[in-house]
């Protein structure tokens, strides 16, 4: 029997396990924290019974994935829960601007942009999964669907700040200007439409939904159909070099580019070690999670009701703080994404105490705290959210590199997606995947389609394993 290493169990890591000891490979995955899952952490950080989720906390990405639909997760206990609005978006004295599942009750929130909402998205909405097979592997490839690729094309490389001008009004260019947010990056660069726009089409699609229980869920889903495949998970072990780990026919790395390096040394081509050289991680993140005491007191009721809240205020203003951002400074009003997944599942509180999860967009390596003004930011739109915090708990941009190698600097995005990089990852390459070593492969978020608990890095990574064995006659 053929065998393999996984190092790192986030949810490409899980995914490739899962892909390769489903086709018959013996797995090992070897995890340097005391608990798998990576970004798919989740647990008390806060309170006894609240349950945060340590990262992704959203699944548009995942709920859509092509190759989480295969795998029956719900068989393995996951379950979506999906909040009555996916995403809020308030501004100071007007109406928040609301996206919802369904693009028609999207659309009729936003007054004359409505049929504008309908005309940016529609399409990409319906056709989803043809997309979405084609934009979640490397870029160079023959498309499947070549007609909704080139429809899509043009709206996606359009700098977000130019694709705003699509919308009339500050809710609409608003809303628009917290998907694109997503993309982590300066708004006026090109290209930088391409990640909110599949983000929205994705959620028109199937809702940004929260797993029951915690992200955590997703990751025990993928570990208990890896141990149905006779895969074996090892935690507590941080790999630094491949003499840590089993000889095996072909090893997989859930790990940073740079990491990468590290682990595989010498035998990595130069040109390899080069192009990794000049891989750029995105800013940082600040993350807070909050107890409170009951319901954030939202100006507008209806952010009450939505499982994200963009608070960024409007489209210029997030174009200067995210600017700012990507050029080391940290704005007086940082875009924030606020989450309540109780809303989509009650069983994350706790005798009505609230997780309340939020993270700023901070510069990358940010040693200051960030605190203030996240909850400045949410008291801007929730006037009295203070009085209602509980308790709190902090990771800074170093914290967030401590629990996690991955994310370097607070980077949480698995590299920036400013420029190429958002398609070419970690490098430009045929394979992607492959760092130059027969048989070694990287399959974290710094490979395509980069980042998001979708596990399409790891598929797409371990399709290239099992490329490589049956070349060797291993399988
Ligand atoms: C605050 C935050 C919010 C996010 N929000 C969302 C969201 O709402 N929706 C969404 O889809 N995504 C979100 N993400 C992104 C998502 O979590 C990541 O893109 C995803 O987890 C990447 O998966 P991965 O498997 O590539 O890496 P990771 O999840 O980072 O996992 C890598 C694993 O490898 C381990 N590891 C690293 N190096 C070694 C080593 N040398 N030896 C052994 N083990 C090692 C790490 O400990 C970790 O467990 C968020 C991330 C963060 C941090």
């Amino acid at each position: 029997m053929s065998t393999a290493v996984v190092v790192g169990s986030g949810p490409n890591g899980l995914a490739a396990a899962v892909h390769l000891a489903r086709n018959g490979v013996n797995v090992d995955v070897f995890e340097a924290a005391d608990e798998i899952g990576g970004g798919t952490r989740s647990g008390e950080l806060t309170l006894p019974g609240l349950i945060h989720d340590h990262c992704s906390a959203f699944h548009p990405m995942g709920a859509g994935s092509p190759y989480l639909a295969t795998l029956d997760l719900e068989r393995y206990g996951l379950r979506w829960r999906h909040p009555k609005i996916d995403a809020a978006h308030p501004l100071d004295g007007e109406p928040a601007a609301l996206l919802y599942r369904s693009l028609e009750t999207t659309a009729a929130g936003l007054g004359v942009d409505g049929p504008r909402w309908q005309r940016a998205l529609s399409d990409l909405a319906a056709g989803f999964d043809d997309l979405a097979s084609d934009l979640m592997r490397p870029v160079l490839n023959v498309p499947r669907h070549p007609v909704r690729l080139a429809m899509f094309g043009p709206r996606a490389l359009l700098p977000a700040t130019v694709a705003a001008r699509w919308f009339r009004t500050r809710r609409g260019r608003a809303l628009f200007g917290g998907v694109a947010a997503h993309a982590y990056t300066r708004l006026d660069r090109p290209a930088t439409s391409a990640v909110g726009l599949m983000i929205a089409a994705a959620g028109h699609r199937y809702g940004w939904p929260v797993a029951e229980g915690g992200s955590g869920a997703i990751a025990r889903a993928l570990a208990a159909q890896l141990a149905d495949h006779g895969g074996k998970i090892h935690t507590g072990v941080h790999v630094r070099s491949l003499a840590d780990v089993p000889d095996a026919d072909t090893v997989l790395l859930d790990v940073a580019p740079d990491a990468a390096l590290r682990i595989v040394g010498d035998a990595v081509p130069s040109r390899v070690v080069k192009a990794y050289g000049k891989f750029r991680h995105a800013p940082g993140a600040f993350k807070v999670d909050f107890a409170i005491d009951g319901p954030i007191p939202w100006t507008d009721p209806e952010c009450g009701r939505a499982g994200t809240v963009h608070l960024g205020g409007d489209f210029d203003e997030i174009t200067r703080s995210e600017r700012d951002v990507t050029l080391g400074r940290l704005p007086e009003r940082p875009f924030v994404l606020l989450g309540q997944q109780y809303v989509a599942d009650p069983s994350r509180s706790e005798g009505g105490v609230n997780p309340v999860y939020a993270y700023a967009h901070v510069p990358a390596g940010y040693t200051g705290d960030a605190t203030e003004a996240i909850v400045g930011q949410i008291e801007r739109f929730a006037p009295g959210f203070r009085d209602t915090i509980v308790a709190t708990a902090v990771r800074g941009p170093s914290g967030l590199a401590q629990d996690n190698p991955n994310q370097v600097g607070g980077d949480i995005i698995g590299g920036s997606n400013s420029g190429l990089q958002v398609v070419f990852r970690p490098r430009m390459a045929l394979n992607p995947y492959s760092i130059g070593v027969p048989g070694v492969y990287l399959c974290s978020a710094s490979t395509p389609p980069g980042a998001g608990a979708h596990g399409m890095c790891g598929h797409n990574a371990a399709e290239s394993a099992l490329r490589h064995l049956r070349r060797k006659g291993r399988l």
